[in-house]
């Protein structure tokens, strides 16, 4: 059976239900500030609809990484302030996730009412393995919506993970795939089912250990795997290259090794890396060549050099998919390796390529670059979610919806 859609759901009627929405508003936070509204921008279409067709809406979200309970540093508040402007309605915020205060705001809602629940991992079942646990956090969240309730999945960053308000809930609620969880599977189908050739794939970031295990399984599809941000450098290490202080996965090495070893032509690593002595906005900037970093100095960003090999390697690549940043570009010095990987893949884009940027970072950094978001066919809100995907792995919050 394929998929329900939000669409099928709101030729049900939705008026007056109880509607339980899962969104990705895992926004970046600086001081309490949103500093990249992407993934909020990217909720309002799902919540729009069911508000607009006069549902009552809970949606439930995650912020951050709390650690096993309630964190007013992870609180949602200030996402409900900017989904309130987004959305063009007021959107209020539950004390607790599924406690007395949810329970009370959820009974008093009115049709096109939007209710926000504080973050859902101050719930430590959210994210267990004890498949009961879950169940029961997920019969809590079923128990705000009521009766004739409806789950509708639209956080696509999270269909990756086995989670109660992600999964378990699914199976408990008649469930359908919101707007963007449906976009993004389509285009992910399109870039696995129809590639062109040549296939580049730009992969960077600081999650190396997450992002290792995909090169193998990509190695194979991709004509060339093109790697930089703070993956690199276990790479380099596997090179047997010095790479000083900077970012290193050591019990990664003989797999790096190994990966070189098999797919030798299909990976390419930077040439040249600004080093720096500290992990800081404000210290000094040198380039050094890839394999002469000094030993108290830590890699930063890919260097112009690198640059431009690899902007020469995706100027006639038909698909690209890019994960994770080239280098720290929150940090104005350290940002011309991911400017100019990303410039190259608009370029290509103007020239007919199909072109996806996936992950919370890169997307932010295509914005806080200056980047034209049409530049790209498409920019994913899940990173994880998509590599999982390419990698050909199961989504369970995808396959929970079939
Ligand atoms: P995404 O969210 O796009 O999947 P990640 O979360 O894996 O990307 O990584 C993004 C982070 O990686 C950025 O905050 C960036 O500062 C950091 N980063 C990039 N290059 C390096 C590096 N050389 N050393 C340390 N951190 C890096
Ligand atoms: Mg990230």
């Amino acid at each position: 059976m394929a998929v329900q859609t939000l669409d099928d759901l709101l030729a049900e009627g939705v008026s007056g239900r109880g509607v339980l929405v899962r969104s990705d508003l895992n926004v970046p936070l600086d001081g309490g500030k949103i500093t990249d509204p992407g993934r909020i921008i990217a909720s309002v279409p799902t919540l729009k609809a069911l508000a607009d067709a006069g549902a009552k809406v809970i949606v439930t979200a995650h912020l951050g990484r709390p650690k096993g309970g309630v964190d007013p540093a992870f609180s949602l508040a200030p996402v409900a302030t900017a989904l309130s402007e987004r959305l063009g309605r007021h959107v209020q915020l539950a004390g607790d996730v599924v406690g007395t205060d949810a329970l009370a705001r959820a009974e008093g809602l009115t049709d096109g009412d939007v209710l926000l629940l504080e973050n859902i991992r101050f719930d430590p079942r959210e994210t267990s393995k004890d498949d009961s646990e879950r169940l029961a956090l997920a019969k809590a969240l079923v128990e705000l919506v009521g009766e004739d309730g409806a789950f509708v999945s639209d956080g696509f960053g999270v269909v990756h993970r086995k989670q109660a308000s992600v999964y378990d809930v699914a199976t408990l609620l008649p469930h359908y795939a919101g707007t963007l969880v449906a976009a993004e599977v389509k285009v992910l189908q399109q870039l696995t089912s129809s590639s062109e050739r040549p296939y580049a794939v730009v992969l960077g970031g600081s999650k190396v250990s997450d992002k290792l295990a995909v090169i193998e399984n990509l190695a194979t599809k991709a004509d060339s795997i093109v790697i930089g941000g703070g993956m690199c450098f276990t790479f380099l290490a596997a090179q047997g290259v010095s790479v000083g202080t900077s970012l290193l996965q050591e019990e990664m090495i003989d797999t790096c090794r190994q990966l070189l070893e098999t797919y030798g032509d299909v990976i390419h690593l930077p040439v040249d890396i600004v080093v720096a002595e500290k992990f800081a906005a404000d210290s000094p900037a040198e380039t050094v060549w890839a394999d002469s970093i000094p030993a108290d100095k830590m890699g930063l960003d890919i260097g112009p050099e690198s640059v431009k090999r690899f902007t020469k390697l995706l100027s006639n690549a038909r698909t690209i998919f890019w994960n994770g940043p080239m280098g720290v570009f929150e940090f104005p010095a350290f940002a011309a390796g991911t400017k100019g990987v990303a410039e190259a893949i608009v370029a290509a884009t103007g020239k007919g390529a199909f072109s996806v940027v996936g992950g919370g970072d890169s997307a932010a950094a295509v914005r806080q670059l200056g980047l034209p978001e049409d530049g790209f066919s498409h920019i994913s809100t899940g990173g994880g979610a998509s590599l999982e995907y390419l990698e050909g792995k199961t989504l369970p919050g995808i396959e929970v919806l079939n």
